[in-house]
């Protein structure tokens, strides 16, 4: 199934983002199912279209993969095959969306969204078991020290907003196939709030942001993994007038010399000699935690034999209170070459059934 996507829209290769939205609403009006001129499989068709070239890494796949593989690369795109009309409509897609920037008084205007960040970072096993707090250098652009983001000189007045002229909003004709449309957006100038400083904050010439170094405080949760990310919201880099983007971060645990996971729980093997596995033993095994553990391993012990300790595994903080369990797998260790003695002795002992 290899369809030109430029061309089921009826734009150039080389269209812009705008002559592709153009062009989409314009077909996606004409061919919704609810109208006279209605027709449900083009209606797909251009919003399929429209999903690809309007986003500008699908889109710059699609155009090096060409029409015919464009499937092949989309391995993120996916679920263009199945797209089905009712669930589309259920599914937070409405015509309100599409044509919400027309009708809607600017309810859609793009607020500007500050770019994410991705850092790494290293854990003791033992940390990722019971969570940590990390602490982490970011130079990154972040709100300005100086006037906490206003972009006003400390101490200034404010004074009304010459653009909006105090209202906080600005009035936007839009030429759109419906004719032009007026509708109001925020004022870029005040960010809506109808007022500007008197004088500019100087560290950051009024934009409220800066690039610095910025200390973030991580906390790591108990029972993450390995190669798990997690996302801090609002503490990527800041934008002027705009959102900031998220931090994610990438948990790399070091594996432990006793210790491994399994699920949820927490699992060591113990090693024990044939006589403590007849004859039972105390035996001492370091925990997670460094601590150690007096573990009795009873009388006739089978290798293999599990011991449980429940809920002593990995926190079940998110998992409503459920923690794993430990387990501890006896297992026998052979003291090396038997001496003519040893062998002697384990002879004796197989006649008595051993
Ligand atoms: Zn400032
Ligand atoms: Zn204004």
């Amino acid at each position: 199934m290899s369809k030109d996507y430029y061309q089921v829209l009826g734009v150039e290769k080389g269209a812009s983002k705008d002559e592709i939205k153009k062009a989409f609403y314009k077909l996606a009006h004409q061919y919704h199912p609810d109208k006279k001129t209605g027709d449900e499989a083009k209606f797909k068709e251009v919003n399929e279209a429209y999903q690809v070239l309007s986003d500008d890494e699908k889109r710059s796949r699609y155009d090096q993969f060409g029409s015919a593989d464009a499937n092949a690369g989309f391995s993120g795109a996916g679920g263009f095959g199945g797209f089905d009309f009712s669930g589309f409509q259920q599914g937070g897609f409405d015509m309100g969306d599409i044509f919400g920037d027309i009708f809607g008084g600017g309810r859609r205007q793009r607020t500007p969204q500050g770019r994410d960040i991705q850092i790494d970072i290293q854990m003791s096993f033992a940390e990722s078991v019971y969570g940590v707090t990390k602490t982490t250098k970011l130079r990154k652009h972040a709100t300005c020290l100086t006037c906490s983001g206003t972009g006003a000189k400390p101490g200034t007045k404010s004074k009304t907003c010459h653009a909006c002229g105090g209202k906080g909003k600005t009035v936007h004709l839009q030429q759109t196939i419906l004719g032009a449309i007026q509708s109001q957006v925020i004022c870029r100038e005040c960010d809506g709030t109808g007022k500007i400083p008197e004088e500019k904050c100087k560290d950051c010439v009024g934009e409220g942001v800066v690039k610095r170094e910025e200390e973030i405080v991580i906390p790591i949760p108990a029972g993450v993994r390995d190669g798990e990310t997690l996302r801090m919201s609002g503490r990527g880099e800041s934008v002027p007038h705009g959102v900031p983007g998220d931090l994610y971060i990438t948990v790399h645990v070091q594996s432990h010399k006793i210790w491994r996971r399994e699920g949820d729980d927490l699992v060591a093997d113990l090693p024990i000699r044939l006589t403590e596995a007849v004859l039972g033993a105390q035996k001492e095994l370091q925990s997670v935690k460094g601590e150690m553990l007096t573990i009795d391993v009873p009388e006739r012990t089978a290798p293999g034999t599990i011991l449980r300790m429940r809920e002593k595994g990995i926190p079940g903080i998110k998992r409503g209170g459920k923690s794993g369990d430990v387990l501890i797998k006896v297992a026998f260790a052979i003291p090396g070459k038997p001496s003519k003695k040893a062998k002697e002795l384990l002879k004796d002992l197989e006649h008595e059934g051993f």
